[in-house]
């Protein structure tokens, strides 16, 4: 269930934040170590933290079609809960030898991005090995960068996108906070109460006083 002020604590934390930080932020929201956790864990934890606080109605996501802007429901692929179990180190072939990789983790991305040196020894000059050990660790978790192919219902386009779910249930908390802030705005500003005493009250009766001050 939606917490008003865990949603607010964690819009003020995050908002400052750069993409990598505020993953760390999300992860700590959804009781994940960033430090020891792959990305493709982190991204599935904070998926499961989104469905604990928007309920079912959280397992579809929207995107707009680029081509007419109309609206597109999508649902993560099965893959993508795959049990934590997943491999988290995957043996990469490369002309004769094996490369032991490890999945991503947030430590590894610097500012010039992710850093695959860190996954594991290779000859990731060259662009062929770096491209294998890519899918190899994909393969091996398909929650990390995953990838959508759709046809717009509408217009029949085709799409192909990423998808981070983490940017993504990001852009709902901004949403959902600036809502909320208002809200708690505008009682307090008409009956004078707290913050607390008016994230305290259930959403309902909040609606009630709201539809008195603003009908
Ligand atoms: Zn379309």
């Amino acid at each position: 269930m939606l917490d008003g002020g865990a949603l607010l604590d964690l819009y003020q934390n995050g908002r400052a934040a750069d993409g990598p930080a505020r993953l760390a932020v999300l992860a700590r929201a959804a009781g994940a170590d960033a430090a020891t956790l792959p990305l493709a864990e982190l991204d599935r934890r904070i998926w499961a933290l989104r469905a604990d606080w928007l309920g079912a109605a959280a397992g579809d996501a929207v995107c707009t079609c680029p081509a007419c802007g109309g609206m597109l429901e999508f649902t993560l692929p099965a893959g993508f809960a795959l049990p934590p179990a997943a491999a988290q180190t995957v043996s990469v072939a490369w002309r004769g030898r094996d490369h032991a990789l490890r999945q991503p983790r947030l430590s590894d991305i610097g500012p010039a991005g992710l850093d695959p040196r860190r996954l594991g020894e290779g000859p990731w000059d060259d662009p062929g090995f770096a491209e294998a050990a890519a899918r190899a660790l994909q393969a091996a978790d398909p929650a990390l960068g995953l990838g959508f192919a759709m046809t717009c219902p509408d217009c029949g386009a085709a799409l192909e996108q990423l998808f981070d779910p983490a940017g993504y249930f990001w852009a709902e908390i901004e949403d959902l906070a600036r809502r909320l802030l208002h809200e708690v705005a505008l009682l307090a500003r008409a009956f004078g109460w707290s913050e607390a005493e008016i994230l305290a009250m259930p959403p309902a009766r909040r609606a009630l006083y709201l539809s008195e001050v603003a009908p």
